[in-house]
């Protein structure tokens, strides 16, 4: 890594991965959407994203999960930044560079937490003055986790995911994520979710009473017992060698674990920093995981950083 001063013509915003303590998924809605009732955790795995005037819109990347994530207009982050600038009336281009920690198609969030960042990051180099409100509203149109990666902390999801209401939470909470090498695609996942559930009547999906009073009392051995995830089934029909990677971890001390959001990432809670350590020796001495990654949570949503710029 190389570092330069943020110029007045260059913005850093640094911005969270997500965990779905609990993920429900109900009926498929009349927009092809599955109506979800979630609970976010942002967890400190975290992407930057650098814009920077220019004379052309490009996307560059780099950081160790830079792999697989396009640099055309499918990049989520030019995306947002181009859909803000319309929305303000910006006709100049930006370039921007994102420093991938998130894995990429591994139901982080990542995608979202960079269009997210995006949006910041522009808002404050074209001094938009856009509200944080305004921001959401933008972000919810971009993509259901987007406005998620915006606020950050903990936060109950309804609708697509995309519709936001605080919860009432406490503590400090210590997270072991094992990496998958090959990503899971959500749109997949999803319809692997419909077929297991083929001929059975999908109720409407509700917060469960568990994980909410685990948050209230600030109990990790509670939380962790607690956590649970609808499209876990269809995860694991589609990567059958995560089982093995669950099974290890709580075998191993985890509280609790399972698929983050439509997988392949596997999460664990663990009951404190030097427990998080072990766990990671653990899975990666016994060859179950091959790349791991610490975390606290929760942490705050994107946010723009002070001073040097990644570059
Ligand atoms: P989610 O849990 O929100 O469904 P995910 O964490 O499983 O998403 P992402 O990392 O967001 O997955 O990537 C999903 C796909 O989005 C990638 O395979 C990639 O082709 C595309 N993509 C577009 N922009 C980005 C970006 N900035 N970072 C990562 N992937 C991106």
């Amino acid at each position: 890594m190389t570092t330069a001063d943020q110029s007045p013509g260059s913005v850093t915003v640094r911005v969270p991965a997500k965990v779905n303590l609990d993920l429900r998924v109900g009926p498929v809605r009349p927009d092809g959407y599955h109506e979800l009732s979630t609970v976010f955790m942002a967890v400190g795995l975290h992407d930057e994203v650098t814009v920077t005037t220019s004379d052309t819109w490009r996307v560059t990347v780099g950081g160790p999960c830079s792999a697989g994530v396009p640099t055309d207009d499918t990049n989520l982050a030019l995306l947002a930044a181009r859909t803000l600038a319309e929305e303000v009336g910006v006709h100049d281009p930006v370039s921007l560079h994102l420093h991938k920690d998130i894995p990429v198609a591994g139901g982080m969030a990542g995608g979202s937490a960079d269009a997210a960042a995006a949006l910041v990051a522009c808002d404050h180099l074209w001094s938009a003055g856009m509200s944080r409100d305004e921001l959401a509203d933008l972000a919810g149109q971009l993509g259901s986790d987007v406005p998620f990666a915006l606020s950050g902390g903990i936060a109950m999801g309804s609708g697509r995911g995309e519709q936001l209401a605080p919860v009432l939470a406490r503590g400090s909470y210590h997270w072991v994520f094992a990496l998958s090498e090959t990503g899971l695609s959500t749109p997949e996942v999803y319809a692997e979710c419909d077929r297991l559930r083929a001929g059975r009547r999908v109720p409407a999906p509700t917060p469960s009473p568990e994980v909410m009073t685990a948050l209230r009392s600030g109990d990790p051995q509670a939380l962790g017992r607690a956590l649970h995830n609808d499209l876990q089934p269809a995860a694991l029909s589609l990567q059958p060698g995560l089982a093995e990677v669950l099974e290890a971890g709580v075998e191993y001390g985890a509280l609790g674990g399972l698929v983050s959001g439509s997988g392949p990432t596997v999460a664990f809670l663990t009951a404190s920093p030097e427990a998080a350590l072990d766990l990671c020796v653990s899975l990666t001495a016994s060859g179950v995981a091959g790349d791991v990654r610490r975390a606290k949570a929760p942490v705050h949503g994107a946010q723009v950083v002070p001073g040097p710029t990644r570059v």
